[in-house]
């Protein structure tokens, strides 16, 4: 039996990336998966593709999780489709770095309501029908190693991120008793669109400060998850794991 047989998650910012190698290895585990995008429908299609391809199943859902009735509607639509909601992992998310100064109030704006009203949204509007069904459950939140260390030119990512944190240990407190873990995951540097306009000396920076010398590969932040959602992973909860090649130590 796969580790994640009968069990639907829901994947936000799903339609590249990180959030992309998640959706498809927990399809490769059992699960049934939404792979939720918010403009790039083209990419998400080519993800559900992917995972039918390789025998799973999918379905694409277009919510801009960062609106709280989009997240509502994302939630209802998976319960339409597939009954149930095991699994929700809060990926979705964008930078505009910018030195404080320099740093417009959209800029702050966007991304706490990306990154993190995202986080509130979509797990406000699951916990309903998580907790009615008294199986359990499972939040995983994409946060960054960010969060935990700072970052020059990245204070609203950086706020943003720490602010998952804090929700995702809060939440892990309220939910316990019905047996629902939350946890957080603290990625390092992973070569995606979000990094891609990073510049090559940036990029070769971070790959000194990193103690194992090279960058991550999407599929390690992928089992992680998968492993986080499976019923192996009971027994967890509130915690915060960086992946980060131990960036976060150096
Ligand atoms: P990415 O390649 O830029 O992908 C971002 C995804 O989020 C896209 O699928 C995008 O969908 C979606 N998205 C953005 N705004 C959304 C919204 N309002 N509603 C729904 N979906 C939305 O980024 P990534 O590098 O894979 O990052 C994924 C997560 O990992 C983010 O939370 C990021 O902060 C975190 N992270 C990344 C790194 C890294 O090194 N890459 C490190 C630490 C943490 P559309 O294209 O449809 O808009």
């Amino acid at each position: 039996m796969l580790l994640l047989e009968g069990k639907v998650a829901i994947v936000t910012g799903a339609s590249r990336g990180i959030g992309r190698a998640i959706a498809e290895d927990l399809a490769a585990n059992g699960a049934r998966v939404v792979v939720n995008y918010h403009s790039s429908a083209e990419a998400a299609a080519e993800v559900v593709q992917s995972i039918e391809g390789n025998g799973g199943t999918a379905v694409a859902v277009q919510a801009d999780v960062s609106n709280f009735e989009a997240a509502k509607e994302l939630i209802k639509a998976t319960i339409d489709t597939y009954g149930q909601v095991d699994i929700l992992v809060n990926n979705a998310g964008t930078t505009r770095d910018m030195l404080l100064p320099m740093m417009k109030e959209d800029d702050w704006d966007i991304v706490i309501e990306t990154n993190l009203k995202s986080v509130f949204n979509c797990c406000k509007a699951v916990l309903r029908p998580m907790m009615r069904r008294k199986q359990g459950g499972r939040i995983i939140n994409i946060s960054s190693v960010v969060g935990l260390v700072g970052q020059g030119g990245q204070a609203n990512y950086a706020a943003s991120k720490a602010g998952i944190i804090g929700f995702t240990k809060s939440l892990a407190k309220e939910l316990g008793s019905r047996q629902i873990t939350v946890n957080a995951i603290a990625p390092g540097f992973f070569p995606t669109a979000l990094t891609a306009v990073l510049t090559d000396d940036m990029v070769q920076k971070a790959i000194e400060h990193t103690p194992l010398g090279r960058l991550g590969e999407l599929p390690e932040i992928a089992y992680m998850v998968s492993f986080l959602a499976s019923d192996k992973a009971a027994f967890i909860t509130g915690e915060v794991i960086r992946i980060d090649g131990g960036i976060g130590i150096s």
